[in-house]
């Protein structure tokens, strides 16, 4: 007899770190997994995954939502730990209790927020440690101008503190305070390098953009790597190169085959989301992407922004309220060239970049499952990693779903191990708790996804942004169930904290 909970039966399980690709049962007791094996024996409860891949849940590096609707559209893409890390938070103590209390479905980390740390020791701001806060302050130049020595002294004060708390590394929102000097970067870096963490950049305005820039944001992030040793994590590299992706690329291989580290990662759609507020949205500045004001579609009242003088009013009454910015075109195969090169870029990890949900209506229930058509996001918070999987597995278009069956540029094994075991071995130096994940291996922590890989697919649109993924069957988080025959379980908040190991 054993004592096990739970045992997943003759599923195709997929270990990237070990290259098990092999028709197994895996058995589940204590929120670990127990026993992976063929023909393990009965007695435990038991579920068919005939027919299904088993392997580890996906973690995500780029997560800002916290409300209960987004974590439930991760958990369905399959998704078991959402990481806070390119935006942070600060103070993160404040971060990890609050969820601590609001119980979450997956499990949730934090990095250190620069942004917010400058908003409190450059510009006065009483700190608040949630991306909110940053929305709200995103337009306010008080906080994105040059900083005097003793403030960044100050600031770097402020991050050091969170990362003795547990922080799991330092976000930098660079790109939305393009005044701040290259030292004053340069400085983080050396002490993320110090605490041995990795920073998470939103990079600076690249020098084909922004020809006056104090930095190309590119060469910036590999000469802070380069100068400092420290580990750069380049965020959502898709969206701030937009067509100059291969540049990018090329100056980052060049790093890591010097022996820097630096590390990418890759979100599967053309457009951005971020406040309508920020410097880079200027109707001025819109031109060095390309842009005008039609290639902003304002979350809130989901209008097309019509002209200069409507987005001055949107940013001035709203700063904070997201907008999503038309980068890439979906339908353009070259655009989808370059996303896809982003996505398939030598140890380049899916991150989602998901959003928090605007509501057009406040919402009667804020528990209501599934979400109303009141709820509103950016389809890559509930879409990501089918669409990778999708993708990168089977091949085909990005705006077309479906079944088709032509192969991807990626097998299973290799796709899967972007959405989970690069992510755990990119902060498990220095987070002990990213050892149990990313794996389906005796022993590690049994947060598991099973799919089916011939249906797996994103549903998320820009007009439908909050439909759930398909084929995703089962996701457990910590051995319980938050989806169960490819539905939310509505009272499961398994989620634990991620931290860093005190130094
Ligand atoms: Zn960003």
């Amino acid at each position: 007899m054993n004592d096990w909970d739970l045992v997943l039966r003759g599923g195709r399980v997929i270990d990237p770190e070990t290259g098990l690709d092999a028709v197994r049962d895996v058995a589940v007791a204590d929120g670990r997994i127990a026993a992976v094996g063929p023909g393990l024996p009965p007695g435990a409860p038991q579920v068919d995954a005939t027919g299904q891949v088993v392997t580890a849940g996906f973690i995500d590096l780029h997560s800002h939502v916290t409300d209960l609707g987004g974590l439930r559209l991760q958990a369905m893409d399959g998704v078991t730990t959402a990481l806070e890390l390119e935006a942070g938070v600060t103070p993160v103590a404040l971060a990890y209790r609050r969820a601590a209390e609001q119980g979450r479905p997956v499990n949730y980390g934090f990095a250190a927020s620069w942004a917010l740390a400058r908003m409190e020791t450059v510009a006065g701001l009483p700190p608040d440690a949630s991306l909110g806060a940053f929305m709200a302050r995103i337009s306010d130049p008080a906080w994105q101008r040059e900083a005097e020595p003793a403030q960044v002294s100050k600031l770097l004060a402020r991050l050091s503190a969170d990362l003795a708390d547990g922080a799991l590394g330092i976000g930098v929102l660079l790109g939305y305070a393009p005044a701040a000097s290259p030292a004053e970067y340069l400085r983080v870096a050396g002490l993320a390098a110090e605490a041995g963490v990795p920073t998470f950049t939103h990079a600076r305005d690249l020098i084909e953009m922004v020809p006056g820039t104090l930095a190309d944001g590119a060469e910036e992030i590999v000469r802070a790597a380069a100068q400092t040793g420290a580990h750069m994590h380049y965020c959502h590299v898709n969206s701030t190169s937009q067509r100059h992706v291969d540049r990018v690329l090329a100056l980052v291989a060049r790093a890591q085959a010097a022996g820097s580290r630096v590390s990418t990662e890759a979100y599967p759609y053309g457009s951005g989301m971020t406040g309508i507020g920020a410097a880079f949205l200027a109707p001025e500045r819109l031109g060095e992407r390309g842009l005008s004001p039609s290639s902003l579609t304002y979350a809130p009242t989901g209008e097309r922004v019509a002209s200069a003088a409507r987005l001055r009013e949107l940013r001035e009454a709203d700063p904070g309220g997201l907008v999503i910015i038309d980068l890439l075109s979906e339908d353009d195969p070259a655009d989808q060239a370059l996303l896809m090169r982003s996505l398939t870029f030598a140890g380049a990890v899916v991150a989602s970049d998901a959003m928090p949900l605007t509501w057009t209506a406040p919402p009667a229930d804020p528990q209501e499952w599934p979400l109303p058509p009141t709820a509103i996001t950016h389809p890559r918070t509930a879409g990501t990693f089918s669409r990778a999987l999708r993708l990168l597995t089977r091949g085909g278009l990005l705006t077309r779903g479906g079944l088709l069956t032509r192969p991807g540029p990626l097998g299973l094994a290799e796709a899967l191990a972007r959405c989970s075991l690069e992510p755990a071995r990119l902060l498990e130096d220095r987070v002990p708790a990213m050892r149990g994940k990313g794996r389906l291996q005796a022993g590690r922590d049994a947060d598991i996804v099973v799919f089916d890989p011939a249906t797996v697919t994103d549903r998320a649109s820009y007009r439908h942004s909050t439909r759930p993924s398909a084929g995703i069957r089962h996701v457990l988080v910590h051995g319980t169930f938050v989806v169960r025959d490819g539905g939310i379980v509505p009272d499961a908040r398994p989620g634990r904290p991620v931290r860093a190991a005190p130094r």
